[in-house]
């Protein structure tokens, strides 16, 4: 079987990446939040220029899919006036902050992501590798543990600041006005001392080769957290899931509708202030739904890369799965959809799937060859 081809980078809106329906086009908003207006217009510019497929990214970020070529400059165009774009690609790359979805406006969550936006576009900010992000995360507990990122702000147990090097678990104690300034400082360092070989890295993989620099290993991190939120009502809106992660244009649209829209990095949308739940086909409202027990990557024919289709599989398999499980289907040993380890996985073959129980895509399956029948993988799980 041949390997995955690892990019090592991330599509963004200027540098798109080419996939087996066309470019991918990441959208990075700013905040994580899409007005009304800007919504319903992403929307029809995903069905002018794209093929009207929408994908939530786990980075919080808005992917239009079946983009072709002569249609990227007029969709640039679109997205630059609704103030999506950034100055280059390579400042594009660098704003990769993921923040607290539950933010309000007088919290330090927002004043600190639109701080550090803002340094991340300085002409002599840190050239980071393209995966290398940013969790802004200052709640009074941190809720975004289980999101992959490299540097991390959140507040100790005692209700101060934290700068945090991802997979330490200590971090620098500052004040809100010096949280940037060390941040880009922990960025500097793991530069500074190698974390990026050839331009890629990231930084939990470097701490276990590289010690951290003193004062970032002398707070105690706060040892609660949230876990991850389900679809439903929350005290901020209303928080919708999608089957994989994926809406038609239409749907964003019509979400919209209902209110400005926040991005969250569990490929939910958070309608804000909505106080009941919306009635729209393909949306997942409840925490229950059987569709959240199974994750799937676009698999074939969406990917160049993958061995099989994936998601009609995965439909199939979901009300079969037992409550509180997960499968995660694979169109190949990359695992784009769900880098970690999940309790049963399947990895699509040119000759079928392998299941790997408790691994990640990438891990030595306990079967191999079982072929794309439900009933067949039924029995094998
Ligand atoms: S994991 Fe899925 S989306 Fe990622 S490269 Fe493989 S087939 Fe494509």
């Amino acid at each position: 079987m041949s390997a995955p081809v690892i990019q090592g980078w991330c599509p963004g809106a200027l540098r798109p990446m080419m996939s087996g329906d066309g470019l991918v086009v990441r959208i990075r908003a700013h905040l994580g939040r899409l007005t009304r207006a800007q919504a319903m217009e992403i929307a029809r510019l995903s069905r002018a220029f794209g093929n009207g497929l929408i994908d939530l990214s786990a980075r919080a970020n808005l992917q239009l899919r079946g983009v072709r070529v002569d249609s990227h400059p007029p969709l640039i165009e679109g997205l630059a006036a609704l103030g999506l774009i950034d100055a280059d690609a390579a400042r594009e790359a660098r704003r990769n902050i993921v923040l607290s979805p539950f933010w309000r406006e007088n919290d330090a969550t927002p004043r600190l992501a639109r701080a550090l936006e803002t340094a991340l576009a300085a002409p002599d900010a840190p050239a980071l590798p393209s995966k290398f992000g940013f969790a802004v995360d200052c709640g009074p507990a941190p809720v975004l543990r289980d999101i992959s990122t490299d540097i991390r702000l959140e507040r100790d147990a005692q209700g101060d600041l934290l700068v945090i090097a991802d997979g330490a678990p200590h971090g620098l104690r500052v004040s809100e006005a010096e949280a940037i300034s060390a941040a880009i400082a922990l960025a500097r360092w793991f530069l500074a001392s190698g974390g990026a070989p050839e331009g890629r890295g990231r930084m939990r993989k470097h701490l276990a080769k590289v010690s951290l620099p003193e004062n970032f290993a002398r707070h105690a991190r706060n040892p609660d957290s949230l876990t991850p939120p389900l679809p439903g009502l929350h005290p901020q809106g209303a928080l919708i899931g999608f089957a994989f992660g994926q809406m038609q244009a239409e749907t964003l649209a019509a979400l919209a509708h209902l209110g400005n829209l926040r991005i969250t990095p569990w490929r939910m949308l958070l309608v804000e202030g909505a106080t009941t739940l919306p009635d729209l086909p393909e949306i997942i409202t409840r925490g229950d739904d059987p569709m959240l027990r199974v994750i799937a990557c676009t698999g074939a024919p969406g990917c160049v890369q993958a061995h099989q289709p994936t998601r009609a599989l995965a439909r199939a398999l979901a009300p079969l799965i037992r409550k509180q499980g997960l499968l995660h289907l694979s169109g190949c040993a990359k695992g784009c959809a769900h880098p970690d380890p999940a309790p049963l996985t399947l990895v699509a073959t040119p000759e079928g799937f392998d299941l790997i129980r408790d691994g990640n895509a990438a891990a030595p399956p306990a079967i191999t060859g079982l072929p794309p029948d439900p009933n067949d993988i039924l029995k094998a799980l």
